[in-house]
């Protein structure tokens, strides 16, 4: 079976959140069980300055696109089975940043992403790879659907391909103003509300929802969750007409990647059965954020992107109750700036016991999974929400806000039954927060109730 893969970022090659991980991942998967995958990417300056060895596949081609003719190259890389290729058009992805920098998002986006879908049909064509499943991502490749349908419509090449569409965050969806569709070449009539018109703009998530044969979402009560007013974006009524293709799927990991008896990030492996190499990346951990960490004050670790969605503002709010709970925190994370400015004014004030960095470091999230006796996640809404799936790996306990994939993926702790891997919070509140944070610190008080519960989360993994 042949499928191609459409994602924005794919690990490890580009990541900025959970995306690049599942991206990545899912096709080696695949691949292993006999599918023939190429996954397409753009060619991102991020990819070019890794010093990959890139073969190249086409050296030169170009699409008429909104009266334009677009020149791009296509490179391929393959490990694990799986051909990534990548689309090459330094114009639009030579850049900083994947989607934006510092200053808000490429004003340009809505070409540069229907051309990276458009670019990824037009190299399926040229390679003969005719696929049986086209699988986009995200409003980035959303728009694959609609050239799908309304450019190629009856093309034979594509024609026996069935088309799935993965929404891995509803609130992003690609707004751009009316004018965009003829510039990317997809005819003007397709600005009303039945099609890609949405309050006045042209929303690319709507080809994917639309146009797609299936949409999966990342978990079965996210599936549930944006089909109402609250979690659906302005999109709810949309996807309930399409309640009969829509499938929540909780996210996979793969532990390949995350297994801290192998990782090569952390400072010492360790394995359920011997946890020992666990307290040297306690230790460790508070030696890069320049703090002490006796083994009778938990580690409460966050790696995260600093934004409402992910309750930040909520930790502030809850800040100076959480460090009257006698713990150390540990927050590593980017994204919106008033937070980050709270934080770190935040850790002046608590700067025995708060460690902070603005950064986005791969080796130092792993040390943090590793490293950390409890994983803080007190998200508005999640998706699914990877970094539990993580710490309950490395037996950091989560303590999470139960909501999307949080609810689906956490159980809250029950001593008295031995069951549960974690703690729930309903309201996104302080209060509910700092008693759920209270509730873990209770039970690590105990070590030999903290040792049976990070037993059972790891049997959960
Ligand atoms: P989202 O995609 O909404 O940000 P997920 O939980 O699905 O959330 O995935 C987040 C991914 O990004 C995880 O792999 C996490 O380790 C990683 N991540 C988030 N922030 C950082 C950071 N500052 N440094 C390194 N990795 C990060």
């Amino acid at each position: 079976m042949k499928v191609a893969f459409l994602a924005s970022e794919v690990i490890p090659y580009a990541k900025t959140g959970g995306l690049a991980d599942v991206a990545g991942a899912l096709p080696r998967f695949l691949a292993g069980l006999g599918a023939d995958v190429k996954v397409f990417l753009p060619l991102y300056r991020a990819v070019r300055t890794k010093g990959l060895v890139l073969e190249p596949v086409i050296e030169a081609a170009s699409l008429e696109m909104g009266g334009r003719s677009l020149d791009y190259a296509v490179h391929a890389h393959r490990a694990d089975r799986v051909t990534v290729l990548f689309i090459d058009r330094p114009e639009f992805f030579d850049r900083d940043g994947l989607y934006g920098t510092a200053a808000g998002d490429y004003p340009d986006n809505g070409e540069r992403f229907a051309f990276f879908s458009r670019a990824a049909l037009e190299t399926m064509r040229a390679l003969d790879f005719s696929p049986d499943i086209i699988h986009g991502h995200d409003w980035q490749s959303a728009l694959a659907f609609a050239y799908l349908r309304h450019v190629y419509g009856g093309d034979p090449f594509f024609a026996r391909a069935r088309t799935l569409f993965t929404i891995h965050n509803l609130a992003y969806q690609g707004l751009f103003e009316q004018e965009v569709l003829a510039r990317v070449g997809l005819p003007p009539a397709l600005f009303n509300m039945n099609d890609l018109e949405y309050f006045g703009q042209v929303n690319a998530l709507k080809a994917g929802i639309l146009y797609a044969d299936a949409v999966t979402t990342v978990s079965p009560r996210y599936s549930r969750e944006i089909q109402t007013p609250e979690f659906g974006c302005g999109l709810d009524g949309l996807l309930r007409s399409r309640a009969g293709v829509l499938h929540g799927i909780l996210n996979g990991v793969d532990y390949r990647d995350w297994d801290p008896a192998t990782d090569r990030h952390i400072p010492r492996n360790f394995t359920p059965a011997d946890l020992s190499g666990k307290k040297v990346c306690r230790e460790m951990l508070g030696l890069e954020f320049g703090l002490a960490a006796p083994e009778d004050r938990p580690v409460v670790g966050m790696v995260t992107r600093l934004a409402g969605q992910k309750g930040l503002d909520i930790v502030c709010e809850a800040l100076d109750d959480l460090m009257g709970l006698g713990l150390t925190l540990i927050i590593l994370g980017t994204g919106e700036q008033k937070i980050q400015d709270f934080l770190l004014a935040a850790r002046k004030k608590h700067s025995d016991r708060f460690g902070l960095k603005i950064a986005f470091d791969e080796r130092i999230a792993h040390t943090i999974y590793a490293g950390s006796d409890i994983f803080l996640i007190p998200s508005r809404y999640e998706p699914c929400g990877l970094t539990q799936m993580y710490a309950m790996k490395y037996g950091t306990i989560p303590v999470v806000r139960a909501t999307g994939g949080l609810e689906d993926s956490v159980q809250e702790y029950d001593p008295r039954a031995g069951e549960g891997n974690g703690f729930k919070f309903l309201e996104a509140e302080a209060g509910p927060l700092v008693e759920a944070t209270a509730r873990a610190l209770a039970v690590f008080k105990k070590p030999g109730s903290w040792r049976k519960l990070v037993g059972l989360s790891l049997i959960h993994i």
